[in-house]
């Protein structure tokens, strides 16, 4: 008799988008008239720069020649790709990280998912709450967790962030071992300073533990002293593997590309206490598991670097971040308590009237036809919390801006 991974029995059915689906499908058998704007589209919609179209173009012409054809890429990525990686996001900021610490992959999901294998599987892991699901569900499967108890698995720990506390986690107080931060966050849209992040990084040196940092929204940073990279921080190449990818700076969602960046300096041990670099057990994994990323492709991340990609890319986040500020200042003028939409296409608000998340669902659906997520969804610290995202177009973003000044009943 075959066996299951019975660890995949623990795993809570994935309801949020489901129920959305099935709650706008309802209203609108109801009211067949009604036009709905979304704005809790986790998903880009300005399409591909000029740049990286022009450099895919090419490299398909390359590929169609005997001369330049390319099989089999290396695993962990082109070399000019990785040269340009560290060259701008890395050398030119003053931070020390060298290619063969970058591992080029078709995506941060799969990263941020992937990366648990190499580390044991008695291992305390700490998320923040609310939080993106694949740093949970990927360690449930691999049996790092109990079952789900109210809304959260056993012996995970989780980290709540609200407005209490600014939504900047706090120290635990168990020891935990693999720390899963994203910065500036999803679904809140909030921060970490430098001051806050390097309090983690301190206790990962402390504890010897690891923090698995996602940057997939550091491009959308437009303050200062905000850390784009968590290398920023001293000591963190000791402790810290980061996951970037070129999914919402370039509208690689479909297209398809990341990359995860492994100081050789990250260790992690045995039961004697024998220090590994991780960077190993990953080059490993990664060269065992995967077969690199189409020729094609990369080339076409090669152009984000390029000036006329970074001018085109720049143009379509600072679209996004101004639909951002425009739905921030319309919510605040009618008393709404946002927060997020500053250095992140999210934005995380207080539901009003002590509603919860899904009954502010249904209101904001049944006044003002507008669809976005409810924050419970992604956490119970999400209770009585909503996300909006600034991916719409500009129209639907001033129309839905409009609605909840005039639709949405508030007294
Ligand atoms: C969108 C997103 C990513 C990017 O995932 P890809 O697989 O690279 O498209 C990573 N982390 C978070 C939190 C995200 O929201």
């Amino acid at each position: 008799m075959v066996k299951i991974n019975e660890n995949y029995l623990k795993l809570k059915g994935n309801y949020l988008f489901a129920e959305i689906a099935r709650r706008v499908e309802k209203f609108k058998n109801s009211k067949p008239e009604a036009n709905i704007i979304k704005l809790g589209i986790g998903d880009v919609t300005r399409p591909l720069a000029d740049a990286t179209v022009g450099a895919m173009h090419k490299a398909v012409d390359e590929m169609a020649k005997a001369e330049s054809f390319r099989g089999y890429g290396p695993e962990q990525g082109y070399d000019f790709l990785r040269d340009k990686i560290v060259e701008f996001e890395y050398k030119s900021k003053g931070l020390n990280i060298s290619a063969d610490e970058i591992f080029i992959s078709d995506g941060s999901k799969c990263d941020t998912g992937n990366i648990q294998e190499i580390f044991g599987t008695d291992n305390r892991v700490a998320v923040t709450d609310p939080v993106y699901p694949v740093y949970i569900d990927t360690n449930v499967m691999a049996g790092r967790t109990g079952v789900n108890k109210d809304g959260r698995y056993e012996n995970i720990i989780y980290l709540s962030c609200n407005a209490e506390n600014n939504f900047v986690p706090e120290l635990p107080s168990e020891r935990a071992d693999m720390i899963y931060f994203c910065y500036p966050n999803n679904p809140t849209g909030m921060t970490l300073s430098r001051e806050q992040l390097k309090k983690w990084v301190d206790y990962a040196i402390e504890e010897k533990s690891v923090i698995l940092y996602d940057a997939a929204y550091e491009a959308y940073i437009r303050e200062d002293g905000i850390p784009h990279s968590i290398y920023e921080i001293e000591g963190a190449r000791k402790v810290a593997i980061e996951f970037r990818s070129f999914s919402k700076n370039a509208a690689f969602t479909g297209t398809r590309c990341a990359y995860t960046v492994i100081p050789k300096d990250v260790m992690a041990y045995t039961i004697e206490g024998e220090a590994h670099p991780l960077n190993n057990l990953w080059n490993r994994r990664h060269s065992t598991k995967f077969n690199g990323v189409a020729y094609v492709i990369q080339r076409a991340a090669e152009a984000v670097f390029s000036d006329q990609g970074q001018k085109q890319i720049n143009e379509i986040i600072d679209y996004y971040m101004t639909n951002a500020k425009i739905i921030r200042q319309g919510l605040e003028n009618i008393g709404i308590k946002v927060f997020g939409g500053v250095n992140a296409p999210y934005i995380w608000l207080k539901t009003p009237n002590g509603l919860d998340s899904w009954e502010f669902f249904d209101k904001l659906l049944g006044e003002a036809h507008l669809v976005g997520t409810p924050g419970v969804g992604f956490g119970p610290s999400g209770q009585g919390y909503f996300r909006l995202t600034a991916f719409g177009n500009r129209e639907n973003t001033e129309e839905a801006v409009e609605r909840f000044r005039t639709k949405l009943n508030l007294e």
